[in-house]
């Protein structure tokens, strides 16, 4: 039986006179790594944000519904407790605090000092790069490393969802495939993951299913690997005719 971990029905987001989600609907289920693409501006951002709950002042309406509650006016303590887990663009990490402080920073609602030493060596086992430099200050670390960093230190809460907003903006392509190898190593270890990203092609080869935003719409949805070989998906987002 599927278990569904979240469900965004209908959702609208309205900045202003600004209308950014105009009625858009999607599903995460347990174990899928789902990605929501589309280009800059389509309403990604906002829609990851109404549901952790985030928005600054303006107009939202529709359900969103995870582990079978409704979701609003969420405060980042509450989504912690709540097991949802969001790494924003930008990342966010505590620069003047060494790798190993970010990630007890992660842990900070857990008062098991064991099981915490246990989840750290776990995802070092994972980000590798992070055990090497385990006592550098964040601020010190590539926006790669950083990224990383963000995505551990989201991870040590045992998140039953984890958001992912433009993973791999602003990095190298070398770094943009590792950081995908990671996102594919966390989904296999079971984490239910929605991932926002540009890169539609990454994205979509890494997902199980996927959905295409355009100005505030789901436009398509669908199978992952059946999207990367649809001739609108080839034409618009992976630069094939
Ligand atoms: P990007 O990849 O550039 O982040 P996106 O798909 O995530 O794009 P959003 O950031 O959700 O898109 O933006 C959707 C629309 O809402 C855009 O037109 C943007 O200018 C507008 N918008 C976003 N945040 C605000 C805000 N705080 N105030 C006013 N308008 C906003």
């Amino acid at each position: 039986m599927t278990t569904n971990i979240l469900k965004v029905e209908d959702l609208s987001v309205a900045y202003g006179g600004i209308k950014a989600v105009k009625g858009a609907s999607l599903e995460v289920n347990e174990g899928e790594l789902v990605t929501l693409i589309g280009a800059n501006g389509a309403g990604k951002t906002t829609t990851l944000k109404a549901i952790t709950g985030t928005l600054p002042n303006c107009k939202v309406s529709g359900h969103i519904t995870y582990l079978g509650q409704a979701l609003k006016g969420q405060s980042s303590f509450n989504l912690v407790q709540q097991k949802l887990a969001m790494v924003p663009e930008g990342r966010g990490v505590f620069t003047r605090m060494s790798i190993h402080e970010n990630l007890l920073m992660g842990a900070y609602t857990s008062d098991d000092k064991q099981q915490i030493a246990q989840d750290i060596e776990h995802w070092f086992t994972v980000f590798p790069r992070l055990k090497e430099r385990a006592s550098q200050m964040a601020g010190t670390l590539s926006g790669g490393e950083q990224q990383m960093l963000a995505m551990a230190r989201a991870l040590m809460s045992h998140p039953k969802l984890l958001l992912l907003d433009e993973p791999s903006m602003g990095l190298s392509p070398i770094m943009v495939e590792k950081i995908f190898e990671v996102i594919r190593t966390v989904s296999a270890q079971g984490i239910t993951i929605l991932l926002v990203e540009q890169n539609a092609k990454l994205a979509l080869e890494a997902a199980h299913r996927g959905y295409v935003m355009e100005s505030g719409l789901i436009t398509m949805t669908g199978n992952a690997k059946e999207m990367l070989n649809d001739p609108r998906v080839k034409a618009a987002y992976l630069g094939e005719a």
